[in-house]
């Protein structure tokens, strides 16, 4: 349950208040409503000495949608929390849009005009458009609670650094997707999780294929959980069969294939289960990162808007 923004007839942010608190307010015409969305009251007279609240403000960045959640330092209970839809995809779409149109007037106008759209200077330090919009999304949020809400700390769950782009800037396109790492740690996972060793026949010391235990000309998928390895003699026998029909002679193989199989699924399970319980969860930064926001000093996403 999300508790409700309460600022004071300055605009001063107060600690967030119960729903049944603020209805009382309201009904009693102490305050009137100020937003709708995130739902914030404003009271009719000013506070003096506001009740301070740790209040911390959790963000979990993520590619189409952020966690965000307003906790209490004190009690650990949530005061509020929302997720923020990206719209990093729409933006692409749009783009792409646009190029086309541009580039048919382009044809139509002057036939022979050459292409402009890669003339203009970069800076350095651009983000493409979807990517940045999720980073401005992020800051939008933060300021807009900070100005309904005194929040006092920030966490972000870290996220991974783009290594490679920073040892090798000019790496594009399809290089700088696959990157140098490009399905090492897949195979890493794969050897860990299949000790070493052909899925079907056992083989050590040999080199190992990646294959698919639902091939993919029947529609099986790149997960990691359908992903096992086999020699080349296993996986050329195996060719596009199903596991089942491959194995149907090996009932014992079958089983352990799909017991392998089925114990990635599980531990993910647990992961999740995990995270659900609320233990440790997601890690936060120190607070040389976190630090105060609102009062002394702002932390870096605070300070730039
Ligand atoms: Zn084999």
């Amino acid at each position: 349950m999300s508790y409700v923004f309460v600022v004071d007839a300055t605009r001063q942010p107060l600690p967030p208040v119960h729903p049944a608190r603020a209805r009382r307010l309201l009904s009693r015409g102490k305050a009137a409503v100020l937003l709708r969305y995130p739902f914030t009251i404003v009271l009719k007279r000013e506070v003096r000495a506001p009740a301070v609240v740790p209040l911390r403000l959790k963000i979990d960045p993520g590619a189409r949608t952020s966690g965000l959640a307003l906790v209490n330092d004190a009690t650990g209970d949530v005061v509020w929390a929302a997720e923020l839809l990206h719209r990093g995809s729409r933006i692409t779409k749009r783009l792409e849009e646009r190029r086309a149109v541009r580039r048919k007037r382009r044809a139509r106008f002057t036939r022979y005009r050459k292409a402009r759209f890669h003339n203009r200077p970069r800076r350095k330090d651009m983000l493409p458009p979807s990517l940045e919009s999720r980073v401005q999304n992020l800051l939008t949020w933060v300021a807009r609670l900070s100005r309904l809400t005194p929040i006092t700390h920030l966490s972000v769950e870290l996220v991974r650094f783009d290594l490679q782009g920073m040892q090798k800037p000019e790496m594009q396109g399809v290089e700088y997707q696959q990157g140098t790492l490009w399905g090492y740690e897949v195979r890493e996972y794969l050897l860990e999780k299949w000790q070493r060793s052909c899925a079907y026949c056992g083989a050590r010391d040999r080199p190992l294929q990646v294959e698919h235990i639902q091939p993919r000309a029947r529609g099986g998928t790149d997960r990691i959980s359908n992903l096992a390895l086999a020699c080349e003699r296993c996986n050329t026998a195996k060719g596009t069969q199903e596991i089942n029909a491959f194995l149907a002679d090996k009932p014992d193989v079958l089983a352990r294939v799909l017991s392998v199989q089925h114990r990635e699924r599980n531990t993910r399970d647990q992961r999740l289960s995990c995270r659900q319980a609320r233990c440790p969860g997601p890690r936060t930064l120190p607070d040389t990162n976190a630090t105060q926001g609102g009062g002394g000093g702002e932390c870096d996403a605070l300070a730039s808007l």
